[in-house]
């Protein structure tokens, strides 16, 4: 089971929900987290239990980023709006580079989510598990 982030600003929101009812029965074997919003759109349209976040704006990516920062998220899936200034511009790029600090797969646009979506079905995902196991040994 893996830790999945799902993220999606608000012209991509609509994506963000039609991508989880298509991937639905993969995505609910696995733990889903999310900023405020996008976590209630989903749940809305969806069976998918979410750890829902505050929105993004008032720092759900920051305490996303926080589970990255403790290695605990596997997986980022976030729809960036490439057309519109995010006031929280800030604490989105904190969030994409401690998923570069920590090597974190992180998917910023459709096309890769469907990618590595098949990659987490097919168990591509295994080494985060040892990388898991080795953290808790010696911590
Ligand atoms: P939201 O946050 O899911 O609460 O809208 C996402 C964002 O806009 O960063």
């Amino acid at each position: 089971m893996m830790n999945i982030a799902l993220i999606a600003h608000d012209e991509k929101k609509q994506e963000m929900i039609q991508f989880t009812i298509a991937y639905e029965e993969i995505l609910k074997r696995h733990h889903l987290y999310a900023t405020g919003t996008t976590g209630k759109r989903i749940e809305e349209h969806t069976d998918l239990k979410i750890t829902r976040f505050k929105s993004g704006p008032l720092g759900g990516d920051q305490q996303i980023g926080a589970m990255v920062a403790h290695n605990e998220m596997d997986l980022v899936i976030f729809f960036k709006d490439p057309l519109t200034a995010q006031p929280h511009e800030p604490d989105i790029s904190a969030l994409m580079r401690l998923c570069d600090v920590y090597y974190i797969p992180l998917v910023t646009n459709l096309a890769a989510a469907e990618i590595v979506i098949r990659a987490l079905e097919r168990g591509d995902f295994a080494w985060r598990d040892i990388v898991k196991q080795r953290e808790g040994r010696s911590s």
